[in-house]
């Protein structure tokens, strides 16, 4: 009953406010009337629903006036829970769904049946970076990399910034190894940035540590990945380690650049 009530009072877009209010409006009308008609009978028998007019009239009104307030009300109200939320899961740098907003999206893909690969990609001696070209550089090479991850996986993979330069990907419906071939394409296309406002000749690379999800567990995944993530970093940088075994471990190290 709580629930029914609730789920009543939610109003989403302008269309359900306007059917609730007239919905709710009728209703009270057709009660107010009920009870006129009651007090009549007892009142006037002979005259039977003298006053349907004038009470119809002033419970419409007044329910459309005050019902109409409160809905409106209500879906301000709904608008802001709706944009605060999709801010909460938002990283405000880059545009991305931060680390919170990209666990919650994977584990509904992965309720939804989604056979995910998840990675986790950090970028390579960046502290260098912030440390020769500053750390407004460092801001912009951080929201390029987001911007190139996202345009790069498109809408069928999800992509999160989940700390400094840290981001994760869930790839979609992927086997081990074309997992690993899109994560060195993403590494290809990150090798690509540049122009302006980036400093000539900077060039960025990344490594990225892969696990299968599948119906196992994202933790444990997690926990993988980082585990080749680690070991693409330990064998050099700038390349891609799928922590399962069939995928044949790494592939395609691009050489690093120097005075990155
Ligand atoms: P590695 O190849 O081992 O990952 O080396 P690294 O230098 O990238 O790694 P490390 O974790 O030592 O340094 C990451 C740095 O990223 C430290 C931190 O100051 C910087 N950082 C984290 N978040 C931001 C950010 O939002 N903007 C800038 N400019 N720097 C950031
Ligand atoms: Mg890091
Ligand atoms: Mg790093």
């Amino acid at each position: 009953m709580p629930h029914l009530l609730s789920s009543l009072s939610v109003i989403r877009t302008r269309r359900e406010m306007w059917t609730k209010v007239v919905a709710a409006t009728l209703g009270i009308v057709l009660v107010t009337d009920g009870i006129d008609a009651v007090v009549n009978l007892y009142t006037q028998p002979d005259r039977l629903c003298p006053s349907f007019i004038q009470t119809t009239l002033i419970a419409a009104f007044m329910s459309l006036l005050f019902l109409g307030f409160l809905a409106r009300a209500n879906l301000r109200l709904f608008q802001l829970k709706e944009r605060f939320e999709a801010l909460a899961h938002t990283d405000l740098q880059t545009g991305l769904m931060n680390r919170g907003g990209f666990f919650a999206a994977l584990d509904k893909a992965k309720a939804g049946g989604s056979d995910l690969t998840l990675g986790v990609l950090d970028i390579d001696h960046f502290k260098r970076i912030n440390d020769a070209h500053g750390h407004l550089v460092g801001d912009y090479v951080i929201a390029e990399v987001g911007r190139v991850l996202q345009q790069g996986l498109g809408a069928t993979h999800l992509v999160g910034r989940v700390g400094g330069e840290e981001f994760a990907v869930a790839l979609n419906g992927l086997d081990p190894q074309s997992a690993l071939g899109t994560a060195d394409r993403l590494r290809r296309d990150l090798a690509r940035m540049g122009g302006e406002p980036l400093p000539p000749g900077l060039k960025v690379t990344a490594s990225i540590g892969l696990a299968h999800i599948g119906r196992g567990d994202v933790l444990d995944a997690y926990r993988r990945a980082d585990r080749a993530l680690y070991e693409a970093k330990h064998q050099g940088r700038n390349r891609s380690v799928n922590a399962d075994r069939e995928a044949g471990g790494n592939v395609f190290p691009l050489p690093i650049p120097s005075g990155s």
